[in-house]
C-alpha cells in the first residue's frame, strides 16, 4: 500500500500526529498515517510555485497529453483502485468498480478534449484602430481540498480542470480517506512534470487551515460541508483569493399524483440510498402529491426494506456502512429525534446495523412535515424523509424552503408542469422523472449555501481560469 505523500518529485511521511485509517465495515484500523508538518506544506507550495512558470506556458494541446495518459493509467490499474476506495469508504466493490472508476477515468478525458476547444468572446476592432482579444489564462497555485464521500472521483473534479488550465495543485484528500490519492501520487509522479500536482496529508483544522490560509495559494477549491466553506471564505478574504466551494444539499423530491409510481419508487430505491447515502445530492426530502402519498409510502416501504447491505459476499451488497463511528451516531440522533415526533413514523429501518461496521439500516421517515429537523437539516445518511403536499405552489415554496441549493427532481408526466416547476426550483440541477445522474459534459454545483463552484463541464475550466483582456493599438 503506497502511504507516502508527494512534495515536489519526492515522497515523504508525514512527520506529525498519527491518524487511525479505519475499514467502516469492520471498524478496525486499516493503518495510521501521519500528516505533514508545517516545513512539507510550505516545500509543497513551493514546488507547486516553481512548477508554475513553466506548466503555465504549456500548449492546451499538450496538457490534453497528459490527462490523457492520467486516465490510461487509472484504467489500466482500475481493479487495483476500486479494491482500494471499497476498502477506505466501505464502498460495495461493484459500485466502485462499475459506476465511479470509468467516470473518473472519463473526467480525465472530457478535460483533456475541454481544454482545447475553450469558447469565448471574438477579439475584433471595438474601438476604432484598436484590436482587443480575450484570454483565459490560469490562475496559480490551487489548494485543493477533497471530502469522504467518493475520493477518488472528487480529485478527478478537482485535478482535471485544475492542471487542464494550467494551474498547479497541492491536493489534500480526507484525513478519513487518503488511500486512493497515495496510490494515484505515483502516478502522477510517473506522468507530470515535477511539482504540478503535489499530495499532502491531514486533518482539516491543521493541515487544511494551514493551506488556505497560505500566503502563496491563489485559489481554494474545497469539497465539504457549509460550516467549513464559511471557513474557507474566511480565510480567502485576508488575501482574497479565489474560492471554489462545493458544499453540502438537501435535494428536495416532488412528486406529483400523476408520476408514474414505479420508476418513482426504483428511482427513490436507488437515488435515495446510493452510497449509503452520503451523497450531496441524495434524493431524500421527499414532497408527495396527496392522491400518490399513500401508495408511494407504502411502495417505497417495501423496496427500501429489500437493499441488500452487510453481506459476507460484498458482489450482493447495494450499500456499504456509514464512513465513522461518528457519521452513524449523527443519522441515529437525527432519525431518534424524528420519531419522537408524534406525526411521524419510521416504516422501516431506523436502527444501527448489527455487525461490528458503522452500518445503519436503510429508513424511511413517513409523515414528516416542513419544519420537522429531518425535513430541513442534511443527514449525509440512508435516510429518506417523505411529506405530503396538496398545492403546486406549496410544493415548490417547500422545495425551495432550504439553506441548501445543489440538486432537486420532479416526477411527473406532464412534460409542461415538469417545465415549469424545473424553472422555479433554486437548484443547481433539477432533474426530470430521474435523479443523481451525472455527466462530464454538464455542470454539478449549488446556488444558494452548497456554494458556487462548478465541477465538470467548460463552466469548471471557466472557474479554474481568469478571464484577461489583451488589446493592441494599431
Ligand atoms: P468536511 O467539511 O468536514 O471536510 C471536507 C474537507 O475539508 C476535508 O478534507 C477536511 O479535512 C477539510 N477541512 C475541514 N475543516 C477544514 C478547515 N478548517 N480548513 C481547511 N480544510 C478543512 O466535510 P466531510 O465531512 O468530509 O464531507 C461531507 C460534507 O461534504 C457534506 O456536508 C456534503 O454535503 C459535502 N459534499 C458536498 C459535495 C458537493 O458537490 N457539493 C460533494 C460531496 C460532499
Amino acid at each position: 500500500m503506497d502511504t507516502q505523500m508527494l512534495i515536489g518529485s519526492k515522497f515523504e511521511q508525514g512527520t506529525e500526529t498519527e491518524e487511525p485509517i479505519l475499514d467502516p465495515k469492520t471498524g478496525k484500523t486499516i493503518l495510521d498515517l501521519p500528516e505533514a508538518s508545517q516545513s512539507q506544506i510550505d516545500a509543497a507550495v513551493a514546488a507547486a510555485e516553481k512548477a508554475f512558470a513553466s506548466w503555465s506556458r504549456t500548449t492546451p494541446g499538450e496538457r490534453a497529453g497528459y490527462l490523457l495518459k492520467i486516465a490510461d493509467r487509472i484504467e489500466a490499474e482500475a481493479e487495483g483502485f476500486a479494491q482500494l476506495e471499497a476498502l477506505n469508504c466501505g464502498k460495495p466493490i461493484n459500485a466502485v468498480r462499475n459506476d465511479e472508476i470509468p467516470a473518473i477515468v472519463d473526467c480525465y478525458r472530457f478535460f483533456a478534449g475541454a481544454v482545447r476547444t475553450l469558447p469565448g468572446t471574438v477579439a475584433g476592432e471595438y474601438m476604432v484602430g484598436h484590436t482587443s482579444m480575450i484570454r483565459r489564462d490560469p490562475i496559480g497555485v490551487v489548494a485543493s481540498i477533497a471530502p469522504w464521500n467518493y475520493p477518488l472521483m472528487m480529485m478527478a473534479w478537482k485535478l482535471a480542470p485544475a492542471i487542464g488550465g494550467g494551474n498547479t495543485v497541492v491536493f489534500k484528500p480526507s484525513e478519513q480517506t487518503p488511500l486512493t490519492a497515495l496510490k494515484l501520487a505515483k502516478i502522477l509522479a510517473d506522468v507530470l512534470p515535477e511539482g504540478v500536482v503535489n499530495i499532502v496529508l491531514g486533518r482539516g483544522e491543521s493541515v487544511g487551515n494551514a493551506l488556505i490560509n497560505h500566503p502563496r495559494v491563489r485559489m481554494i477549491s474545497i469539497t465539504g460541508d457549509v460550516a467549513t466553506g464559511k471557513k474557507v471564505l474566511q480565510a480567502a478574504a485576508k488575501s482574497v483569493k479565489r474560492t471554489h466551494l462545493e458544499l453540502g444539499g438537501k435535494a428536495p423530491v416532488v412528486v406529483f399524483d400523476d408520476a408514474d409510481l414505479g420508476a418513482v419508487v426504483e428511482g427513490l430505491r436507488a437515488f435515495g440510498y446510493y452510497n449509503a447515502g452520503q451523497d450531496c445530492t441524495a434524493a431524500c426530502r421527499i414532497y408527495a402529491g396527496a392522491k400518490i402519498y399513500d401508495k408511494l409510502v407504502a411502495e417505497l416501504t417495501s423496496a427500501v426494506s429489500s437493499i441488500k447491505y452487510a453481506q459476507t459476499d460484498d458482489t450482493l451488497n447495494e450499500i456499504g456502512p456509514l464512513i465513522s463511528q461518528r457519521q452513524r451516531d449523527r443519522v441515529a440522533s437525527f432519525v431518534e429525534r424524528a420519531s419522537e415526533l408524534k406525526h411521524i413514523e419510521i416504516t422501516t429501518g431506523g436502527r444501527p446495523g448489527d455487525g461490528g461496521g458503522f452500518f445503519y439500516q436503510p429508513t424511511v421517515v413517513a409523515g414528516a412535515l416542513q419544519d420537522d429537523e429531518i425535513v430541513q437539516r442534511e443527514v449525509f445518511g440512508p435516510v429518506v424523509s417523505v411529506t405530503r403536499f396538496s398545492e403546486v405552489d406549496q410544493a415548490v415554496d417547500w422545495a425551495n424552503d432550504s439553506d441548501y441549493g445543489l440538486a432537486s427532481s420532479v416526477w411527473t408526466k406532464d412534460v409542461g408542469r415538469a417545465m415549469a416547476t424545473a424553472a422555479r426550483l433554486q437548484y443547481g440541477c433539477t432533474w426530470i422523472n430521474t435523479h443523481f445522474m451525472l455527466v462530464n459534459e454538464m455542470p454539478h454545483g449549488g446556488v444558494k449555501q452548497s456554494g458556487y463552484g462548478k465541477d465538470m463541464s467548460l463552466y469548471a475550466l471557466e472557474d479554474y481560469t481568469a478571464v484577461r483582456h489583451v488589446m493592441i493599438a494599431h
